[in-house]
């Protein structure tokens, strides 16, 4: 701590590398601040590897950093959900009344909570009870957080609309509104602990101080004014737009990818597609064969990241050819690299050898990728992917071919899908747009920009309550 009046920030994450990624960039801001004492709840064991990684990179880099383990209860079982970051969000969920004594023995007494969107409704009870104030980071784009905002106004109105129908919706805040019955995960029109979560956690958002989202005005004005004008949740609390949040240079150590980096550094700039489905998307194998395939159909040379399990402890149980079969393994040997493991994704998108982006649209990967000025081929597959998509597309930074559907919905044949990745590598008009984002993103995070602002501006309020 810096001086007697320093604010005490304690962060609670939910579970998974979108999660926890921007969690530990936001956590980055405020103790670079030097006005920040920061104690972040580490729910233990962690899903994933990637996390204990991360976690641990991030306590070297950041000693100052308090990490406050928070052992979980062991899992209920029968498991609450097959995905097991979600059955880690309901785990957190059901463990939050475990929380209070280890708020209350924290030194010096806390001053403001930021948690997880995820688990806002036991977080608010807690705080609430205990008179901290509580801000929540929403790791989606300030679109998403339009639609989350309002889903229990849309979905009362409109209980159970048939699959099949063309069927839209005004979303106030959307900057593409109406929304598409096709854009909305199909989990949210059936009676599922996601849908429970969503009616549950969006009326609780006025009981918050305020939300952080990880995105920057030139990118989303259209949504952050909706939000703040309070045309999207009447009494909605402060949105600060706090973002792109800058990957840091401790997230390098977090890999292994020298021979990958060197590879890259050989090839004429602009010239390798980079194909990443984010740290936990896990398609199925006829469709990674296909990807293969419409690889080698592109010409291009390219890095693509493979994922075969959910969760990467299992990843090392099969080989990529059994994954994508020896023939294609060795076909593609001379055109590009294909990698099974973990890799420092922002340091491949800000390689001048990238020109191009296949993207899952994690918003993560998506601020990544605008803050590089690559453009992207948006292939959505769950949840928040699609409204994200909608958002790369309007920007015009992106093609979105929404015939490829949800995650599983049919294979997506390679010719297809070479003839995309060839419309994003050599589209002018892509790169021009691309390169705006970028420049709107370096102003929103350069010295003085809004970010820095924003952040100044919120700890001088904190202190002054202090
Ligand atoms: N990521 C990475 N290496 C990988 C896979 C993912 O660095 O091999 C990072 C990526 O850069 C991003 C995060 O993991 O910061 C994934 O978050 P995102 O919101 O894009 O997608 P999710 O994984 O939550 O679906
Ligand atoms: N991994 C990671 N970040 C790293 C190193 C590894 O996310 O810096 C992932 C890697 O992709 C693999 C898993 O963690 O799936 C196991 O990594 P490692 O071989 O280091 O085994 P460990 O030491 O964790 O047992
Ligand atoms: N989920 C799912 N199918 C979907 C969308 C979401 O199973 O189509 C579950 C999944 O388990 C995930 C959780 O809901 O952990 C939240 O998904 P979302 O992509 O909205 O949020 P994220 O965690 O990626 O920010």
């Amino acid at each position: 701590m810096s001086d007697e009046s320093s604010v005490h920030v304690v962060m609670f994450p939910s579970a998974g590398m979108g999660h926890l990624t921007p969690f530990l960039r936001l956590a980055s801001l405020l103790v670079n601040s030097n006005h920040c004492k920061l104690t972040l709840i580490t729910p233990l064991p962690t899903v994933s590897h990637a996390e204990s990684h991360l976690l641990s990179h991030f306590h070297s880099s950041f000693p100052q950093l308090n990490l406050l383990p928070f052992h979980l209860p062991p899992p209920h079982s029968p498991p609450i959900s097959v995905d097991p970051f979600f059955h880690r969000v309901q785990t957190l969920r059901h463990s939050s009344h475990l929380l209070p004594p280890l708020i209350s023995s924290l030194s010096p007494p806390v001053s403001i909570f930021i948690s997880d969107i995820f688990l806002l409704t036991p977080l608010v009870s807690i705080t609430q009870k205990l008179s901290l104030p509580n801000y929540t980071l929403f790791t989606s784009s300030a679109a998403m957080f339009s639609f989350f905002s309002h889903f229990p106004t849309l979905a009362l109105a409109q209980s159970k609309p048939d699959a099949d129908t063309q069927i839209s919706f005004p979303v106030p805040g959307l900057p593409f509104s109406p929304l598409p019955f096709s854009s909305i995960p199909p989990i949210l029109f059936q009676n599922t602990i996601f849908r429970n979560l969503l009616m549950e956690d969006s009326p609780n958002l006025t009981k918050l101080q305020g939300v952080f989202l990880n995105t920057f005005e030139s990118l989303e004005s259209h949504s952050l004014k909706a939000l703040n004008d309070g045309q999207v949740l009447k009494n909605m609390p402060p949105v600060y737009a706090v973002g792109p949040f800058i990957p840091f240079e401790f997230e390098k150590k977090n890999t292994s990818t020298t021979s990958l980096i060197s590879w890259l550094d050989d090839q004429p700039i602009g010239s390798v597609v980079y194909v990443c489905f984010g740290s936990r998307t896990a398609l199925k194998r006829e469709q990674m064969r296909e990807i293969g395939n419409g690889l080698m159909r592109s010409g291009y040379k390219f890095v693509w990241v493979v994922k075969d399990k959910i969760i990467d402890k299992e990843e090392q149980e099969v080989g990529l050819d059994e994954v994508l079969g020896v023939e294609l393994v060795e076909g593609m040997k001379e055109k590009g690299l294909v990698i099974k493991e973990w890799v420092d994704q922002s340091e491949i998108l800000s390689h001048k050898s990238v020109g191009g982006f296949v993207s899952h649209c994690g918003w993560n990967s998506i601020m990544e990728a605008g803050l590089n000025g690559v453009p992207i081929l948006a292939w959505p597959q769950h949840g928040d992917q699609k409204i994200n998509a909608g958002l790369v597309e309007i920007s015009e930074w992106g093609i979105w071919n929404k015939s490829w559907g949800w995650s599983g919905e049919h294979v997506v044949k390679g010719d297809e899908i070479g003839d995309a990745i060839k419309q994003i590598m050599k589209n002018q008009v892509l790169k021009d747009k691309a390169m705006k984002v970028k420049e709107g993103a370096m102003k929103a995070t350069s010295n003085g920009g809004d970010c820095e602002v924003t952040i100044q501006k919120l700890i001088q309020k904190w202190k002054n309550n202090v």
